[in-house]
């Protein structure tokens, strides 16, 4: 079997070796006669995997004591409302810093609950960078500060987290898990599980458990994070198939030598890539700018729309899938997440390289 050259943003793709033991076990779970998708979530096999995934989740991250996780449903984009709904009161502000459409989209969300602030923004250049903390504004006293860890769409990542003296809160959906992070430094991290963690479904929450005692929630019981953390993600049926196929992930993550291991290997994967754009005498041109490069997406244009079509469309005939920008802003973005291997992105850049011989 010949494996995708699969460059999809999210759902993205998967390790060979989770698939593999997941259709294993898919009709048989360890002898029951039946798939784990058939069990219920408050059986002995169920609770192994759902307590196995958090288990190895804290170990990954470095998890603290100080902190919660919860696996919950509703995406990334349920969060943006979560977020305020649970941490922003009456009187206070929440502070944002715009990377991109996500953290519009979070604001946005935020702004319907209460008083927001944008702190920074990297709109006007056309999101290209991270807001260096130089061009910030004020911080002091807000309920929360929450910046994107890194711009799906736009190809920019933070690649360092600021110190802040209020709760630090991340949408990490497009790259936890690909770096080593200092989980305790945050009040809150989100992230959707379908670019490094498994299958959508699921998404994961690490939260300082202090602050999640302080939420003053009253809207609904469901959307309150405490009624998820007081019942170990078990409030109610929890999506266990996405759940089971991220412990599978988090096992393999293990495997590659953790969040280190992760980081070096797509440290070396983005490299393949940008060294074909910065090579490329300008026939490619990266949208990040000022260091702010994504090791998980790596966005580009050709010199114009013409080319840029041919190039997707002989890229897709050599066999690479999901090569198109996001339909908001077009051109050209590989996501090149912990699960697409090394030499798939050797492909792409040798596939680069000669496009750009044939056509300059
Ligand atoms: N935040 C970021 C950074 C994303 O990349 C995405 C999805 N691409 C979302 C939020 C929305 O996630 P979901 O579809 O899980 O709601």
């Amino acid at each position: 079997m010949v494996r995708a050259l699969n460059f999809s943003a999210g759902p993205a793709a998967l390790p060979l070796p989770v698939l593999e033991k997941a259709q294993k076990e898919f009709v048989n779970y360890q002898g029951t006669g039946m798939s784990i998708m058939e069990m219920s979530h408050r059986g002995k096999h169920y609770d192994a995997v759902h307590s196995g995934a958090k288990a190895r989740l804290k170990n990954l991250m470095n998890v603290p004591d100080t902190h919660e996780i919860l696996f919950l449903q509703g995406g990334a984009s349920l969060q943006f409302s979560m977020v305020p709904i649970n941490f922003l009161k009456k009187n206070e502000t929440a502070g944002y810093i715009l990377t991109g459409s996500w953290s519009e989209k979070a604001l946005k969300e935020a702004e319907k609950i209460g008083k927001t602030k944008v702190i920074a923004s990297s709109k006007e250049s056309l999101y290209r960078s991270i807001p260096s903390r130089s061009e910030w504004g004020d911080e002091k006293d807000l309920a929360y500060l929450h910046i994107t860890s890194n711009n799906t769409i736009y190809g920019t990542q933070w690649h360092e987290f600021p110190d802040t003296n209020v709760p630090l809160v991340a949408d990490m959906s497009s790259d936890i898990l690909s770096r080593p992070v200092d989980t305790g430094k945050f009040g809150l991290i989100y992230a959707g599980a379908q670019k490094n963690l498994g299958p959508s479904g699921v998404t994961v929450i690490i939260a300082n458990k202090q602050w999640l005692s302080q939420s003053t929630n009253s809207l609904s019981k469901f959307l309150d994070y405490n009624t998820h953390a007081s019942a170990d993600s078990l409030y109610n049926t929890p999506p266990t198939f996405a759940i089971y196929m991220l412990g599978l992930v988090l096992e393999w993550a293990e495997e590659q030598g953790g969040t280190e291991g992760l980081e070096r290997k797509n440290k070396e994967k983005s490299a393949l890539l940008y060294d074909s754009i910065e090579s490329s005498e300008g026939f490619y041109r990266g949208h990040a700018l000022n260091g702010s490069g994504s090791h998980m997406n790596v966005t580009f244009t050709l010199p114009d729309q013409d080319l840029e079509k041919d190039f997707l469309a002989k890229a897709s005939e050599h066999g690479f899938i999901g090569l198109n920008g996001h339909r908001s802003i077009g051109g050209c973005r590989a996501s090149i997440y912990n699960a697409v291997p090394y030499e798939a992105c050797e492909k792409l850049a040798e596939f680069m390289n000669s496009y750009r011989k044939n056509h300059s």
